[in-house]
């Protein structure tokens, strides 16, 4: 009923649940957990999921914001969900920063996945990618990560005591609020010479040589638990679509798993509309961002689509090519996105197909100063989430959101998993710039809330209060 399936229309190519793969061993392309629909009992509308947030508290189904769509990713029976209690995360009306990102009040939605168990939104990919890894009975688990992948592994190893955890980050490319967590729940933890994307090709290579269960999302079954997040959108705006996703882009599985959320929702008739989806990169780190958006040398004048999957493979290439040679790195105070070889490239083109979507990208500055009005909000969220609502600003102002739509902007990780990045900001001082920031272009902290020193005197105290 469920399968695995080659998303190269020419190859197609099925595999079974049971097998693990990261790609198609025919053609190398990336592979979905696909459904016989027909044959399991698909809901006939969204309403059917709210009866189960009032079942019993120890029901997974009410207790996983994950399991309790269990019917639009059934890929094992529900008994065999592994859950932490993922997914209760929340919606929020951003009325206070709506004026910031330019639109009307009431219009834009922050949706907060750092509420997830280890404070990021990858718990959702994890519990999902685990429950496969169990039926599997896979002893050990790895992970490449700029951290909070690595932290959401290590909280489930942790707690579920299911699976061995090991973590390879690259050398001081991870914050340390993400780090701490690697090694205060137990993962054994590699720090590798080089960046994300060294680390990721090498931890597919040891996976597959040392039969270790892989969760990065090249995982296809990681994909499904993130599919959830957009469900859990909809769910909160009362089963209606918003006009705009936005998130940020690193190596693009929320990408890729919104758009397989929407395209699978659509085909079975629970939704009409399908919401535009805007894929905010780093400035420094803009591969799909460079390759949609420019023409580079590219024959093709729009730049790379999906192009119902015949997307140009030569215009990658040349592009990896061309920053191997001329040793061009990811560098972006965004740590989590951090990415220039994006792995689910080539899903995120077809949800942007799907999605009629917009790449974009924001600078460091942009990043911090959107991530300081998120936090005088009131919940906060690390750098990398940030982007997506400096996408936001700077897609109103060009034009191509609409004042009057509805936004959802996914804050994907919590404030405190990058702490330094938040002092030196508020600090705004040239030496923590220097310290800490300076190596970022970051050179004005327009929202700055700056901690103020004074004699331990109640008068001179007095004088500030
Ligand atoms: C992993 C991560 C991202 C990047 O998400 P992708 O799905 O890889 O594009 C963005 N923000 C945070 C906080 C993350 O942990
Ligand atoms: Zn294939």
């Amino acid at each position: 009923m469920a399968y695995q399936i080659c998303i190269n229309p020419d190859c197609s190519h099925q595999y079974e649940i049971g097998q693990v793969l990261h790609s198609c061993p025919v053609c190398g392309e990336l592979l979905d957990v696909d459904y016989e629909w027909d044959s399991l009992p698909v809901p006939d509308s969204l309403c059917h999921f709210d009866r189960y947030r009032s079942e019993s508290v120890n029901s997974v189904r009410r207790s996983s914001g994950v399991w309790r769509f269990h019917e639009l990713l059934p890929f094992l029976p529900l008994e065999r969900s592994v859950s932490i209690g993922e997914g209760r995360t929340i919606l929020q009306d951003a009325r206070y920063i709506a004026s910031f990102v330019g639109v009307d009040a009431g219009r834009l939605f922050l949706q907060y996945e750092g509420l997830n168990p280890s404070g990021s939104f990858k718990d959702n990919g994890m519990s999902a990618a685990l429950t496969h890894g169990a039926f599997v009975g896979a002893k050990k688990a790895a992970c490449a990560s700029t951290g909070n992948t690595s932290a959401s592994l290590a909280i489930y190893a942790a707690t579920t005591r299911l699976i061995e955890a090991v973590v390879f980050v690259g050398s001081g490319k991870i914050a340390y609020g993400k780090l701490s967590q690697a090694l205060d729940y137990g993962a054994k933890t590699i720090q590798i010479q080089g960046d994300f994307d060294d680390a990721l090709i090498r931890v597919r290579q040891i996976a597959k040589d040392h039969n270790i269960y892989l969760v990065n999302s090249v995982n296809p079954f990681r994909l499904e638990g993130q599919k959830t997040i957009m469900f859990r959108v909809i769910e909160e705006l009362d089963w209606n679509v918003p006009d705009w996703i936005v998130v940020p882009g690193g190596n693009l599985g929320n990408a890729a798993s919104f758009g397989k959320a929407f395209i699978e929702l659509h085909k079975l008739n629970l939704i009409k509309k399908i919401p535009r989806i805007a894929i905010i990169n780093a400035s420094g780190s803009n591969t799909l961002h460079q390759l949609y958006n420019k023409n580079n040398d590219n024959k093709n004048e729009r730049g790379l689509r999906w192009n119902g999957g015949h997307y140009d493979k030569d215009l990658i290439k040349n592009f990896y090519d061309k920053m191997t040679s001329e040793s061009r790195k990811a560098h972006t105070i965004a740590s989590a996105i951090e990415i220039n070889r994006p792995a689910n490239l080539s899903k995120a083109l077809r949800t942007l197909e799907f999605c009629n979507g917009v790449v974009s990208e924001v600078t460091d500055q942009e990043i911090m100063d959107a991530k300081a009005r998120v936090g005088a909000c009131g919940f906060g969220c690390e750098p990398a989430s940030a982007a997506s609502v400096a996408g936001t600003k700077k897609l109103v102002e060009e034009g191509v959101i609409n004042k009057e739509e509805l936004v959802v902007c996914i804050l994907t990780g919590h404030q405190l998993k990058d702490p330094n990045a938040t002092v030196a900001y508020h600090g705004n001082d040239q030496n923590q710039f220097n310290n800490t920031l300076g190596k970022f272009n970051i050179t004005s902290a327009k929202f700055a809330n700056k901690p103020i020193s004074v004699p331990n005197d109640p008068d001179e105290i007095a004088k500030f209060l």
